[in-house]
């Protein structure tokens, strides 16, 4: 059996004066002219409750994209039933056949429904066209084509026999329905946490993050498209405790995919606990959740580089990613050149909604988010243990915009050095260059959580001295690059600790939990 190998998906610029650039124009005019009505997806219904929320575009809250039809608990319970109505036809239909249907998504997503798809997730997430397009359009198709890969592998694996005696293992799907509750940031993140288990014959239960219900409603009509049959994934919007409520005391419960906060996994992992002996199987628990990721330079370091790495790592969709770089360890010796060149860079960043293409930085994502990365802001300007160094203006008159912010601290361990911000919001601590292993211990030591982080040295003994210090501190490490941005089939993405159970998004560990293995030994 040979399927097709996978390549990423190329990166379109959207240059001025390109057809691409043309094509998303206009369907991001489409979008804000029209009003969408956003059913969920139940079997085979569209279902429309009239309970209408607003999908408000973040950069422009005035500006109601659409509406979506909130669900209550009723809508759990119909989301499971047709989850599990369509497990049997699901799980026996022979997995090239599963296969084939998300190798069409993929194509589809390519071509039909790139623009629809990067267009939703720059006006609804407030993403700009290139932070798009490597999400919706890039990850989103590399999910699909690598994962079928994988799975193909997996399908194909067996163990050795011998005579007389023939060993083979069978890869089931889970016996029951998996729950996908899916955040906001990343479009792909969101399709691959339901189309992962599906495409491993399992059936789904997917509850997207409200801010995301525009650009997975797009998900959704891919899918259908490409022929996946009613009930396999159903949509449903509804308030998230009230979805675990029903779906955490269901006995076919069989495993959740989750990206989100660490304390909301926590919660679900100890409500999973105490819910254990309700279930017929094991659920299988697979988060990534919360990040602190860092970047410590060395003084061999490129001043440049790491002026990049930090202004790329930290600002990139707003700070708006697990990955996202927010606290970093510079020597002094090369502070000053560093800062010169982030003082420049920053100099080039414009700010402001994604309709256009020359803004780099957007909009946070809500009020709440906004309040939340404004009162850090406000403590920092207050305190005098920190200072600003660049940045800390906010402004929500029009949209959530914060803009790119660096603080300046001399002890480590100052609140924004420790807490995940999830905003444009970076800490510098500088720390004198004899003090480089005392800093990795620092590090490695001042949060809970290990899911990303950099180090950039030209020095091979001080990246050696990085990466054994730092061994369990970061589930992605990069050497001299900035923490975001990890490519799929390139490197596997996850974090440990309390980042998550780092089961690696879009790898064969991961595929791996959606599968019950049977082994089979039968003499002859
Ligand atoms: N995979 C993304 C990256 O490498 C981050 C994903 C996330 O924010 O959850 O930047």
């Amino acid at each position: 059996f040979k399927v097709p190998s996978p390549k990423n998906e190329p990166i379109f610029s959207y240059a001025p004066n390109t057809a691409e650039r043309t094509a998303l124009k206009a369907e991001i005019e489409a979008m804000r002219s029209s009003v969408a009505d956003v059913p969920m997806y139940i079997g085979s219904e569209e279902v429309r409750t009239g309970n209408k929320q607003p999908l408000i575009c973040p950069h422009d809250h005035q500006h109601i994209l659409g509406y979506y039809h909130e669900g209550d608990a009723s809508h759990v319970h119909k989301a499971i039933e047709a989850s599990l109505k369509a497990r049997e036809n699901w799980a026996n239909l022979s997995w090239e056949h599963r296969l084939s249907i998300f190798l069409k998504a993929a194509d589809l997503s390519a071509t039909k429904y790139r623009m629809k798809l990067n267009a939703a997730t720059m006006l609804g997430q407030s993403k700009n066209a290139y932070q798009a397009e490597i999400d919706s359009a890039c990850e989103w198709v590399d999910f699909l084509r690598f994962n079928v890969n994988f799975a193909t592998q997996i399908y194909t694996q067996q163990p050795e026999s011998s005579e007389f005696v023939w060993n083979r293992v069978e890869q089931r799907p889970l016996e029951g329905f998996v729950f996908a509750l899916t955040p906001f940031n990343f479009t792909a993140i969101a399709g691959n946490l339901p189309a992962a288990p599906a495409m491993m014959g399992n059936v789904v239960v997917w509850k997207p993050a409200p801010q995301q219900i525009y650009a997975a409603n797009v998900l959704m009509q891919v899918l259908k498209e490409a022929g996946l049959p009613d009930g396999v994934i159903n949509l449903i919007y509804t308030d998230g405790p009230l979805a675990g409520e029903v779906i955490f005391k269901h006995k076919d419960f069989t495993g959740i995919h989750f990206t989100g906060s660490t304390k909301v996994f926590q919660t679900i992992w100890r409500t999973i606990g105490e819910n254990i002996h309700m279930y017929k199987s094991y659920p299988r628990i697979v988060g990534e959740t919360g990040g602190k990721d860092f970047v410590i330079a060395h003084q061999s370091a490129n001043p440049k580089a790491v002026a990049t790495a930090l202004v790329r790592g930290a600002f990139e969709y707003q700070g708006q990613k697990c990955s996202a770089a927010s606290r970093a360890y510079i020597p002094k010796s090369i502070w000053d050149e560093t800062a010169a060149y982030i003082k420049a860079d920053l100099q080039e960043i414009k700010m402001g909604g994604t309709e256009d293409f020359s803004n780099f930085i957007n909009a946070v994502i809500d009020e709440r988010a906004f309040d939340k990365i404004a009162t850090y802001i406000t403590n920092a300007k207050n305190s005098d243990k920190v200072t600003i160094f660049a940045g800390g203006n906010v402004d929500k008159s029009k949209g959530y915009f914060v803009e790119p912010t660096i603080i300046l601290t001399t002890d480590p361990y100052y609140t924004t050095m420790c807490e995940e911000i999830f905003g444009p919001v970076l800490t510098i601590y500088i720390y004198e260059d004899d003090k480089f292993e005392e800093t990795l211990d620092i590090v490695d030591n001042t949060s809970p959580y290990a899911l990303t982080g950099a180090v950039l040295s030209q020095d091979r003994y001080a990246i050696e001295l990085a990466s054994k210090k730092l061994v369990n501190s970061a589930g992605n490490f990069y050497i001299n690059d900035k923490p975001t941005g990890a490519v799929v089939g390139q490197q596997p993405f996850g974090g440990a600790r309390a980042s998550g159970t780092n089961d690696k998004a879009g790898s064969m560990l991961n595929l791996l939990r959606w599968v019950s293995t049977r082994t089979i030994k039968e003499n002859f």
